[in-house]
């Protein structure tokens, strides 16, 4: 066994921001932190668009105030505002000390940092560092780590919370290279795991994004959070659904149909392109159904929409959105200088997840916490994004609630013994549950069983709902539950055996999948992100509250947590 203070799971912008705080407030604990990539291949090194704070360097009529009004509204008025209030009041702050450990932000020709214009944002506040903003603070970030001597346990796979009465006591993972498992006990575990893109059949999400932290909170008996908002990005390159940021249309870009319309008039007069992101990627769902989308031969009636960017010119576009030309050109062959680039919605992020109050501490109902167990970042709900993120607030989340989850722990391992924990039968049953898969001699692939599972929660759970399809859906998902039990693996061995690690992320999925399925059918309304043509409009009087969904593999059960409102009463969402 291998003994920590603290061990966080995730090795993005959350995981690495809370060791720092960590290491920081105490140098002399032990913190490690386990990530099945390397870091600095964490999903936040992808992002691009860049992170608000409302800095007032191009607009200074921006406040913490107006930042926080925005998100609330973007949140269709479901986000906790204490939640809210937390992250836009410590956003400046968090931005400066990512700049001091050396993050190199764009900049105002007078030295400022600079910052653009962004979904759902009333001011200019995004700041970034050209379209690769992740990258930019991951690297900084893990470089610190190394200077504050965190242990880094890299391409480790963790399977299994240890919980033993209400309390995290540690973890069972496993090495990738030759399959050495481990239990590691600590004072405190905490989860930045990202999110679960990969649920679905198109994502801008990596490879690594299934959901893993989620599952293994469900299945230790802990509920997760409104994991029915599931957030689609108006501008996924048409057919592989990688991003194309939000920051080429704060820097101007037209969406457009086959008519060569900016249709966004119709849907959000006031704020056209820059709409939030459910808003807009339901507009480009309804051109399409309504035969205004656009094929590959330019004629009407196809499968995605045009995002034009020509008339920013070419100085413009290398210089601000350098990556968003690189991969329309790496993956279509389209030059967007002189051409649009196909679009069309793709699943992005995560509204819900891991239930926490505003010190990253896992709630394991309305008024209970679970001693020892913290989660931040996208796994994570503390619920500043309510039923809709606005593009910005993510990479700002993990910041800011990363620092202060970190802060939380420091003091909450202070004068803590470890706890008690016999390794022996987590260690069996971790290599009984590898054993059992390798040995099977089961009739299907992972590859065909994960596709059909993508396939049904994108035509059972998307962008549109109802009770009758998402019904049916559930129906398939018990059949795809029961050949995923029956599958058969080509490589028996330990070493780097990723079709193993496959195995098990397969039954992340599946679990996770089944809770945004049951939570979507039981919300009977539209809010946000989830959207139903059976019940098209917001119910604040049945369903101005939080779901809370407990995982068993007898069934789901599903419990409703009050909205902490401050200073905005829910209003009508308007653009
Ligand atoms: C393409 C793209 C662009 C984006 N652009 C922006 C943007 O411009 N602005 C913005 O605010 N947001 C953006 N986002 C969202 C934002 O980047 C993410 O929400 C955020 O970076 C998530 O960070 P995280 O630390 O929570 O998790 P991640 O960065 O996803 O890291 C998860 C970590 O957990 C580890 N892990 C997971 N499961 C296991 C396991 N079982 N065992 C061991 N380790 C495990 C992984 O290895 C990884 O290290 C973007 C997202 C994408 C996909």
């Amino acid at each position: 066994m291998i003994d920590h203070d603290v061990v966080i799971v995730g090795g993005g912008l959350a995981g690495c921001r809370a060791a720092v705080e960590i290491a920081r407030m105490n140098p002399s604990l032990s913190v490690a932190v386990i990530a099945k990539t390397h870091p600095i291949r964490s999903h936040s090194v992808a992002a691009q668009g860049g992170m608000a704070a409302s800095l007032k360097n191009v607009d200074s009529e921006d406040s913490w105030e107006a930042h926080a009004f925005d998100t609330v509204k973007g949140s269709d008025y479901l986000a906790d505002q204490d939640a809210v209030e937390i992250l836009t009041r410590e956003a400046p702050d968090v931005v400066i000390d990512l700049e001091h450990m050396g993050v190199l932000f764009s900049r105002l020709p007078d030295g400022r940092i600079a910052q653009r214009a962004f979904g759902g944002h009333s001011h200019n506040r995004t700041c970034y560092a050209a379209d690769k903003t992740g990258h930019a603070i991951l690297h900084e970030l893990v470089n610190n780590l190394r200077r504050y001597g965190v242990h880094i346990y890299d391409e480790w796979y963790v399977m299994r919370l240890i919980l033993e009465e209400e309390q995290a006591k540690g973890l069972v993972m496993f090495r990738i290279r030759d399959g050495h498992l481990e239990v590691v006990r600590a004072k405190a575990v905490m989860f930045a795991t990202g999110g679960y893109g990969r649920v679905y059949n198109t994502t801008s999400n990596d490879f690594a994004s299934t959901g893993d932290g989620l599952a293994m909170t469900a299945a230790a008996g802990l509920p997760l959070e409104d994991m029915e908002f599931v957030q689609f990005h108006p501008t996924g390159v048409y057919g592989v659904g990688v991003l194309i940021s939000e920051a080429v249309r704060g820097e101007g870009a037209y969406l457009v149909n086959s008519e060569g319309d900016r249709f966004m008039k119709t849907y959000a007069p006031s704020r056209m392109e820059l709409a939030p992101r459910d808003i807009t990627s339901r507009a480009i769902v309804k051109e399409i159904r309504a035969g205004r989308g656009i094929h590959r031969d330019g004629s009407a009636g196809g499968p995605f929409v045009h995002l034009d960017v020509r008339h920013l010119g070419r100085e413009k576009i290398m210089s601000r959105i350098p990556f968003a030309w690189e991969e329309a050109h790496r993956l279509l062959g389209v030059d967007a200088v002189h051409e649009p680039i196909p679009v069309r919605p793709t699943v992005h992020y995560s509204m819900g997840g891991i239930p926490t109050n505003t010190d990253g501490q896992v709630r394991s109902g309305d008024e209970t916490l679970v001693e020892g167990f913290f989660a931040a970042g996208e796994t994570a709900c503390v619920s500043v994004h309510g039923a809709n993120r606005l593009g910005s607030n993510s990479l700002l989340e993990c910041v800011v609630y990363g620092r202060r989850t970190g802060a939380a722990i420091a003091r909450y391992v202070q004068n803590r013994k470890l706890p008690d924990l016999n390794e022996t039968p987590y260690l069996s049953e971790a290599r009984q549950r590898i054993q059992t898969l390798l040995d099977q001699r089961g009739e299907h692939r992972i590859n065909t069983v994960r596709q059909a599972f993508q396939d049904c929660m994108t035509d059972h759970c998307g962008v549109f709902r109802t009770e009758e399809v998402m019904q049916a859906g559930l129906q398939k998902l018990q059949t795809i539950r029961q050949q995923a039990g029956n599958i058969f693996l080509d490589d028996k061995g330990k070493l780097w055996n990723t079709e193993l690690i496959e195995a098990l992320e397969l039954q992340s999925l599946l679990t996770v999948g089944e809770i945004i399925l049951t939570g979507a059918l039981n919300r009977k309304e539209s809010r946000g992100s989830h959207c139903r043509e059976d019940c098209p409009d917001r119910d604040d009087v049945n369903f101005l509250q939080h779901t809370m969904a407990y995982y068993s593999p007898a069934g789901i059960e599903l419990r409703y947590r009050p909205v902490t409102i401050t200073q905005f009463q829910p209003q009508e969402r308007k653009y």
